[in-house]
């Protein structure tokens, strides 16, 4: 019998992206072979079906997940996410990067990540208010504020938050429900959330680009950057280097791509766009282009702050920019790396670049566990202390052993986890 041979194409995910890099790093540093089975794999995997009644009365059953990837430094932190690629692989992986960028950033944390597959624009106000009720209820005290504590990703914001602290205190006895502020973080200031914590991440990655360019003998000002992704994290990054002098000559989103080689004004964009329903498309300040040009547009700096796996081995070939500032996490897959490296691009990795926002995070889960208030000015200055300590780090350690700087970051949040195993044994 003749047998039809069947062309293998490889699909490569997140989660494979992000064990090629944990085992990258691993093998470098030689991790304990005991310790690599613990961390090649997540603690927990909660997956929830949940029925929500719509506007139109009918019943539509959801699917959410929640995977706790590892705590052995604290209590398990990490995003939600509503996207119609959310699935339980997407998850692992996610969880797996919040542990490296939170053992990386020096936090008292854990990583985790989750959410909701779904396309958030065919839903109502009240709709997605329901669904994230309910998936709060069926998350159940599988979250908690010393256990494992949510914050907004793709899709979900500062309202998503606040009405999952509304929910889970609703199910806490009248004792313990002001004590359950920080279940979550990214709130609303109203709401118990911090200064600050909006543009913190974005605040973050411009800090990273700021230092890289310093590191280089180089100055933002005329500089020329391109944006994927014109949300929480696009936005603020944008905002902050174009007050620092920098232009924002592309920016693309999920309705289209923005071309204009004399800049576009982000808070323009953003008054835009929000007036847009969330889209950059039909902005006067810059004309239509083709999507599948947009990486390998002529720039300084790229900022892939959308989804995983954008840039390809397709595309890493193309690219013009000096550096790229991984917003996003996972934008970059392990084949495009290896091109851009070779091509002398750098890459200033997800786990340190985009970190400002768990540290935002952090502040204000502090802020909420001790009854403080802190400004704006100190909140930022905090921030930009703790993204200069984890830079200099990597930077320190890329240098020191001849490494690319994802590698150097991900050997510095290894070695923090093995010492804690090290020291403290496995139970029994
Ligand atoms: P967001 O929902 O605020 O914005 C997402 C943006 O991506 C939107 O502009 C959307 O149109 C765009 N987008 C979606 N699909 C796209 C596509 N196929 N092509 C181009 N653009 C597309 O989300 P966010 O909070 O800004 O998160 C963006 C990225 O940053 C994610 O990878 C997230 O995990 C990461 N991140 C976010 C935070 C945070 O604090 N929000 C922290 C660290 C990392």
């Amino acid at each position: 019998m003749k047998v039809k041979k069947v062309k293998k194409v490889h699909k490569q995910g997140m989660l494979d992206n992000v064990m090629r890099q944990f085992n990258h790093a691993a093998d470098i540093i030689g991790l304990n072979k005991n310790i690599r089975k613990i961390l090649e794999v997540t603690n927990n995997e909660l997956v929830v079906h949940f029925p929500v009644r719509m506007d139109s009365g009918e019943v539509e059953i959801f699917t959410g997940y929640r995977v706790q990837h590892n705590n052995a430094l604290g209590p398990y932190k990490g995003g939600l996410r509503y996207h119609p690629t959310v699935d339980i692989d997407a998850a692992r992986a996610l969880a797996m990067w919040m542990t490296w960028k939170t053992s990386l950033a020096g936090l008292p944390y854990g990583g985790a990540k989750g959410g909701i597959e779904l396309d958030p624009k065919k839903y109502s106000t009240a709709e997605l208010e329901r669904i994230t009720r309910r998936f709060t209820y069926a998350l159940g005290d599988n979250i908690g504020p010393e256990l494992d504590i949510p914050a907004p990703d793709v899709n979900t914001n500062a309202q998503t938050m606040a009405w999952i602290l509304d929910t889970y205190m609703s199910t806490k006895s009248p004792n313990e429900r002001s004590k359950n502020l920080h279940v979550v973080t990214g709130k609303p200031t109203g709401s118990g959330g911090s200064q600050g914590r909006d543009r913190a991440t974005g605040y973050g990655v411009f800090l990273t680009i700021k230092f890289w360019a310093a590191h280089k003998g180089l100055d933002l000002t005329g500089k020329t950057f391109i944006v994927q992704g014109f949300g929480n994290v696009g936005y603020w990054a944008a905002h902050f280097l174009e007050k620092e002098g920098a232009k924002l000559v592309a920016v693309q989103d999920a309705s289209g791509t923005l071309y204009n080689e004399d800049g576009m004004a982000a808070d323009e964009l953003l008054a835009y766009a929000q007036a847009n329903n969330g889209n950059v498309e039909g902005f006067a300040q810059g004309a239509p282009m083709a999507n599948e040009d947009f990486f390998g547009l002529e720039c300084d700096i790229c900022i892939p702050a959308a989804l995983g796996n954008q840039i390809t081995a397709l595309k890493a070939p193309h690219i013009k920019a000096k550096v790229i500032a991984e917003g996003a996490n996972g934008p970059t897959d392990v084949e495009a790396e290896k091109i851009l490296l070779e091509r002398g691009v750098d890459i200033i990795p997800d786990i340190l670049c985009n970190a400002g926002g768990v540290i935002g995070s952090y502040f204000e889960w502090l802020q909420n566990r001790n009854g403080e208030l802190w400004q704006m000015d100190e909140i930022l200055q905090k921030l930009e202390k703790k993204m200069r300590e984890s830079y200099d780090k990597v930077q320190h350690t890329a240098l020191e052993q001849n490494l690319d700087m994802r590698t150097a970051a991900f050997v510095i949040a290894i070695e923090r986890l093995e010492q804690a195993y090290t020291q403290r044994g496995i139970f029994p």
